[in-house]
């Protein structure tokens, strides 16, 4: 905390920062908007602006948009706490010397999806450029230029492959490239081809004339295949549902299923469609995991224990089978049935058929039939105002939470501001 020298700060203003204590702020900040207040000629507007301080700072919000991985809402929702004991993040507890971080969740992770080994970085983005900088640095990458795609934030394909060193030879059209055009590139004795690479196209569809090698047509090309699947599907049998897949998951690429075609290396996110932390995670062949992180990037890109330790907590969940205990997996598979179970708890408020979304960037245009409860009008900043603040979708006119998203433990609370709002 820094501190506050009190000396150069009119009286004014102090008296004014002292009046804002019940906000739950540490005194400098409360210093900050009682000086912006009288900087602007409106004391009376201190306490507002110590609150628009509190509201920026993370905190836990519902989120009835129905988008169950919602980017600006944290993506994967995630249940975990921790103590404050140490961990052997880094050692051998049966010798006693210096370990390995990624012997826990990255083992578990190649486990749950049958790869020989596996590492975990701090998102996606950071597997893609450390898997290309540790095969491919001053080299030739083969990439279908339907693929050099912009998944959102900023990671460009293109662009991530440069920041690697390595270089790109594109083939194809935008729309038709052939498992020939990749093999032509290859075979050039002008390129020196140090990897094949596959992108999940993520968050947009191309439809209708359109050609792209399966996983397997590529992976006998010589160069390894790295597959960067993206969304984190570990198994396309989801064996952790009882049901087995939702008939909405579609041709959705996986893990298991882009090892077992061929592809030497994946890479994919911690919190899309696995449900656990922000990380990336790269498993495949075990020398190829090896280079990773022994190059000289991974020391910079990888995750602490708190992240570790989260992310170790869904692996086992994989593991287990348990998708009741990944939160992303347990809201994905809630019938409708289930949902207007709860509508109980909205007694008096009109029910609405709503489509949910996975959201997150992946499976594009795809709906998840849903319950939401509606209130006329446009509510959603005064539900965005709350102590705990409730983000909802206003469609025609109306304001909806849709329960999908809602923890079961929340609809009262929900329930109470939507009769609130709704006067
Ligand atoms: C989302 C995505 C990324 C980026 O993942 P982050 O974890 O957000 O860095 C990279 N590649 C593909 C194919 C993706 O879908």
């Amino acid at each position: 905390m820094f501190a506050v020298p009190t000396q150069d700060r009119p009286p004014s203003v102090d008296r004014l920062a002292r009046s804002l204590v019940g906000i739950d702020l540490p005194p400098p900040l409360l210093v900050d908007a009682a000086r912006a207040a009288i900087a602007a000629s409106d004391p009376d507007s201190a306490p507002d602006r110590a609150r628009a301080i509190r509201r920026r700072l993370l905190t836990p919000v519902i989120n009835g948009t129905g988008v169950l991985l919602h980017t600006n809402l944290g993506r994967a929702p995630l249940a975990w706490t921790q103590s404050a004991d140490y961990s052997n993040l880094e050692m051998d507890l049966d010798t006693g010397e210096r370990g390995d971080r990624q012997a826990g969740a990255a083992a578990l992770l190649a486990r749950a999806c049958g790869a020989e080994a596996a590492m975990v970085v701090n998102n996606c983005a950071a597997a893609v450029m450390l898997v290309l900088a540790a095969l491919a640095e001053g080299r030739d990458v083969v990439v279908s230029r339907g693929e050099l795609v912009e998944i959102g934030g900023g990671f460009r394909v293109p662009d991530v492959m440069a920041w690697s060193g390595a270089r790109l030879v594109e083939v194809g059209t935008t729309n038709r490239t052939r498992r020939r055009d990749f093999a032509e590139a290859v075979a050039d004795p002008g390129n020196d081809v140090a990897a094949v690479v596959q992108v999940h196209q993520s968050n947009f569809r191309l439809v209708g004339y359109t050609e792209a090698p399966r996983t397997a047509e590529l992976a006998d090309l010589g160069p390894p295949l790295v597959a960067d699947i993206g969304s984190g599907l570990l198994d396309s049998r989801c064996p952790w549902l009882d049901g087995g897949p939702p008939p909405w998951l579609d041709s959705e690429p996986a893990a298991r299923q882009s090892l077992d075609a061929g592809a030497a290396l994946v890479t994919f996110s911690g919190d899309k469609l696995l449900g656990g932390p922000q990380a990336g995670i790269i498993a495949g062949r075990a020398d190829l995991v090896e280079s990773c992180r022994r190059h000289r990037l991974a020391r910079a890109l990888r995750p602490g224990s708190l992240v570790l330790a989260a992310l170790q907590h869904t692996a086992l969940a994989y593991l287990r089978h348990d998708g009741e205990a990944i939160d992303f997996w347990r809201m994905a598979a809630l019938s409708t049935e289930q949902l207007r179970g709860r509508l109980g708890a909205y007694d008096g408020l009109r029910e609405a058929a709503t489509a949910a979304t996975p959201g997150g960037g992946t499976l594009p245009g795809v709906e998840i039939e849903s319950v939401g409860v509606a209130v006329p009008g446009d509510h959603s900043h005064r539900l965005r105002a709350r102590p705990r603040p409730i983000i909802a979708r206003v469609l025609e006119g109306a304001t909806v939470a849709d329960l999908r998203t809602v923890h079961p433990d929340d609809d009262s609370e929900v329930a109470a501001a939507l009769r609130e709002v709704a006067g």
